[in-house]
């Protein structure tokens, strides 16, 4: 795919904030959902009548908080405007434990296809310590609603590395996922973020996480039990059966145009990046986008392409389309990094294409932050 944009409709609304969690969501605004879709109506009301949408993407936050009838509101505010003859997808995110049948059925109606849902992991006492507050049978009670409606396109998320958590506890959520063999799966170590309950409780040194090694024992775990399963590893943290890669998230690996609507959301225009500030109160007075902020330097463009081209760990970047793309051979910018990475074993070459090494893939985040610093 290579024409249109992904659009990205950001929900801020939760019912509680998970402890680990840092994005821009918040709880107790429920009674403002429906002037929050009309705002997101008049911002995507800026953009240009014939925008042509590739893929649709509702996140959050907690999308599934929404009524069907505002649903219905918002796809009709989105669907009223843009060229939409092109959509690969589109994809609503749901809580389990939240939503019901009249949602599902409200999703279909309104062309959604794909489900993702924050699964996390499939144990009660591990989803209440970090401050989840859903438990196991939502997850199987929302699933099976959800497919009864049709909806079986699903993805489900799921976090390793957690406080409490040892190798045999994520194992045993794996297998039960398997059983319920979702399409899509996309898997994160926790990381703990400063504004959070998990982060002040790290900086208190009253927050005890497993330590790199039994980390590393559940994500090798993963790799190996997965690929048993018939799930393949095509993004560093995305698997799925044949035929189910995200086209959304491709749009971001791929370094294509994407905007996104609501509070702190993110755009590119494939000039500039700008973003919203992440103030409730600050969007609703004003949910006009600044697009004339924050152009993104080239180099700094290159680089990320580079960066989000190599999380494809099977395909990762081809060196002629990417030199054509960007007027620049990565290795005539990153020469010697890159055949650093290339001597250790941590890249390989397969004619015009570099990716990451099997053994490369659990320390990216390391290879990402030295190609940053070559800069
Ligand atoms: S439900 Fe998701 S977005 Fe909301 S607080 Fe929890 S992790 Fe964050």
């Amino acid at each position: 795919m290579s024409r249109g944009t992904g659009l990205y409709v950001h929900v801020p609304f939760c019912r509680i904030k998970c402890h680990y969690c840092d994005f821009a969501c918040y709880p107790g605004l429920e009674d403002r959902i429906g002037s929050y879709v009309e705002a997101v109506g008049r911002e995507w009301s800026c953009y240009p009548g014939d925008t042509e949408v590739a893929s649709l993407y509702v996140g959050g936050g907690t999308p599934s908080l929404l009524e069907p009838g505002d649903v219905h509101k918002l796809a009709g505010l989105l669907r009223g405007r843009g060229n939409w003859t092109q959509l690969a997808e589109a994809t609503f995110e749901v809580n389990p434990g939240t939503g019901g049948p009249e949602l599902w059925r409200a999703l279909r109606e309104t062309g959604f296809r794909r489900i993702s849902m924050g699964v996390q992991v499939m144990d009660d006492a591990l989803l209440c310590a970090i401050g989840r507050d859903h438990g196991v049978a939502d997850v199987l009670r929302t699933t099976q609603e959800l497919r009864a409606e049709g909806l079986s396109d699903l993805s489900m998320d799921l976090i390793y590395g957690l406080p409490g958590q040892e190798p045999e506890h994520w194992a045993e959520t794996l297998e039960q996922v398997i059983r319920l063999q979702p399409p899509h799966l996309s898997l994160y170590s926790l990381q703990i973020e400063e504004r959070t309950l998990f982060g002040v409780r790290a900086a208190q040194g009253r927050l005890e996480v497993p330590d790199e090694d039994r980390v590393r024992t559940m994500h090798d775990h993963a790799v190996v039990r997965l690929a048993a399963a018939g799930y393949r590893r095509y993004e560093i943290a995305s698997w799925c059966l044949p035929g189910h890669e995200s086209v959304h998230n491709r749009i971001y690996w791929t370094h294509r145009p994407f905007i996104g609507l609501g509070v702190g959301a993110h755009s590119w225009d494939g000039v500039r990046r700008y973003a919203h500030d992440r103030s409730f109160r600050t969007y609703m007075a004003d949910p006009i986008p600044r697009r004339d902020v924050s152009p993104e330097p080239d180099d700094l463009s290159f680089d990320t392409a580079l960066i989000m081209g190599l999380r494809l760990v099977e395909e990762g970047v081809d060196l002629e389309v990417f030199t054509e793309r960007f007027g620049q051979d990565p290795f005539v910018v990153h020469g010697k990094a890159l055949e650093g990475f290339l001597a250790e074993g941590l890249l390989e070459r397969h004619g015009n294409c570099i990716r990451l090494a099997p053994e490369a893939i659990p320390v990216a985040n390391g290879i990402f932050s030295a190609l940053l610093r070559d800069s």
